[in-house]
């Protein structure tokens, strides 16, 4: 049996002010995403085909904070995590703090067909060199602006003299993780998601990207979720579990499920949005924030992009 696939892509949420930076080739490098992913689905391939090839497109593009463009640690350094899972398995593949993968959600797609679920730091980059991986140089993944976010962030604490106590915040407030949820026309879901984590973060913090049920969960029994946004906030609420969870055992709609585990973030403090599908082919893209870099597609429609409500 074939069904019409539906996908959805984000490129983070956050404080974007409305008319301050040129949003056409966000967009852009969206609609680029979407395109790579339903190039999958459209011939038939799998939802997991799908999330990694639309996941990868937006880690090629240095507007996103995902592979190229990644933000940096306070040490100056970059320290990525991804993952992906198959909802029609609960198999699930994910790294964190990788330095000199160019697209760190393949291996993750890589450790999800091993034994493991979850490596990270110099056994995930040996991991990576024994299957194949190329180690890019660290001048690959810089970028002006993300240095000198970095560099903002700093000096503001330095002047501060807080530096002790400030929070690894993306000093504009946006975060730009990437990721994506398909559901395939043979009724399967999948997530992935990939960041470079939160700017001025210390050495060795990880998000909530890499950890199922906090930053990703795919269950072809309820949905596919992929997150963005302060990761300790995600990390506590469990939220995309708790999204699987309130449909599964509670029988939610999707929409009520993620405004839900999105108001619990909200509650503690955090901020941000998820991308979600269920298999019914239903979407949500809810944010607790100005904004989300965020565009979905279905099956015989024209592919759309947001940043704000309109
Ligand atoms: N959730 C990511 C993290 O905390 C940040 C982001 O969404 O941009 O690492």
């Amino acid at each position: 049996m074939t069904a019409p696939y539906t996908l959805a892509v984000h490129g983070g949420a956050g404080t974007i002010a409305r008319g301050q930076t040129d949003a056409a080739p966000y967009h852009a490098g969206l609609r680029v995403a979407l395109a790579a992913g339903e190039a999958v689905l459209a011939q038939g391939g799998s939802a997991l085909d799908a999330v990694v090839a639309a996941v990868q497109a937006l880690e090629d593009e240095p507007l996103f904070n995902a592979g190229r463009g990644s933000v940096y640690t306070s040490a100056a350094q970059h320290e990525m995590d991804a993952a992906v899972m198959d909802g029609s398995t609960l198999a699930a593949g994910a790294v964190a703090g990788v330095r000199t993968l160019r697209n760190p959600v393949q291996l993750a797609r890589t450790v999800m067909d091993s034994n493991f679920v979850l490596l990270s730091g110099d056994g995930a980059e040996q991991f990576a060199r024994d299957h194949g991986f190329e180690a890019m140089p660290p001048g690959y993944f810089h970028t002006e602006h993300r240095l000198a976010q970095l560099h903002h962030l700093q000096n503001a604490a330095s002047a501060a003299m807080q530096m002790d106590h400030v929070a690894p915040l993306d000093e504009t407030r946006k975060f730009g993780t990437v990721g994506a949820v398909a559901l395939d026309s043979a009724g399967h879901l999948a997530s992935a998601v990939s960041t470079g984590g939160m700017t001025n973060k210390h050495p060795g913090r990880i998000g909530d990207s890499p950890l199922v049920g906090a930053g990703i969960y795919a269950n072809d029994q309820s949905c596919a979720v992929s997150a963005t946004g302060s990761g300790e906030y995600f990390i506590r609420a469990c939220v995309a579990h708790d999204i699987h969870a309130r449909m599964a055992y509670a029988g939610a709609t999707l929409d009520t499920a993620s405004g839900a585990a999105l108001a619990e973030v909200g509650r503690l403090g955090g901020e941000g949005g998820v991308i979600a599908v269920d298999r019914q082919g239903n979407i949500a893209l809810p944010y607790i924030s100005a904004g989300m870099y965020r565009g979905w597609v279905r099956a015989g429609e024209a592919a759309q992009t947001r940043i704000f409500e309109d």
